[in-house]
């Protein structure tokens, strides 16, 4: 795949979650792995990012995980992972992701994804880097953001150049041929603002 070594992915830490959902994570992982790109996550064995953890490991992948101190229990750190980076605040955490990623995926998930996936969106905004971003809408989960964003629009406080800001596919199998069809980056990611 051009360029993409690395590809972050957002996800639920919640193992509560529709089957279809779990599926998804657990093809991706695949599909990363086969695409010979290693999977950067949040390096916990719960919830879609442990199966697409599991799923990228089992199909011979190379699998990162980046996990806070305080989360090595909640989200039970894994051990199993090609690397796992321990950090100390979520910051870190986040901006780890970021560094050593090519890419960014967001799946169904709750809060902490919405975060991860719109600091990405906000970053790029900002022009802080151009790395591509896509949000699957795994069984229209999205439809409701996707909404706010036609509002947002709407009442002025986004510009319709800020939809290329990140691409929407509606399975994990349209995730890479989007991704083909990025632009190249050509910013050189600004940490220095970071
Ligand atoms: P959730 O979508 O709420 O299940 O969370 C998905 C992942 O996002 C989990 O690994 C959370 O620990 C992580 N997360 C939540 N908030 C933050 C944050 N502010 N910085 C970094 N990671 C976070």
């Amino acid at each position: 795949m051009k360029n993409i070594r690395a590809i972050c992915l957002y996800c639920g830490s919640s193992s509560s979650v529709p089957e279809g959902h779990r599926e998804a994570a657990r093809r991706f992982g695949r599909i990363v792995a086969e695409a010979g790109a290693s999977l950067v996550y949040g390096g916990g064995r719960v919830g879609l990012m442990g199966l697409a953890a599991d799923a990228a490991l089992a199909a011979g992948g190379h699998v990162i995980g980046i996990i806070p101190r305080l989360l090595m229990d909640a989200e039970a750190g894994h051990g199993g992972v090609s690397e796992l980076h321990v950090v100390e605040t979520m910051h870190e955490r986040k901006y780890k992701m970021f560094t050593l990623s090519d890419a960014f995926v967001a799946l169904p998930g709750g809060l902490g994804t919405l975060d991860e996936t719109f600091e990405m969106i906000t970053w790029r905004q900002l022009r802080l880097h151009d790395k591509p971003i896509v949000i699957v809408n795994e069984a229209d989960y999205w439809a409701p953001l996707l909404k706010l964003f036609g509002a947002m629009e709407h009442n002025g406080y986004t510009q319709p150049a800020h939809r290329a800001l990140f691409s929407v596919v509606g399975g994990v199998d349209a995730v890479l041929p989007a991704l083909e069809r990025e632009p190249e980056p050509t910013l050189d990611p600004a940490t220095k603002w970071l």
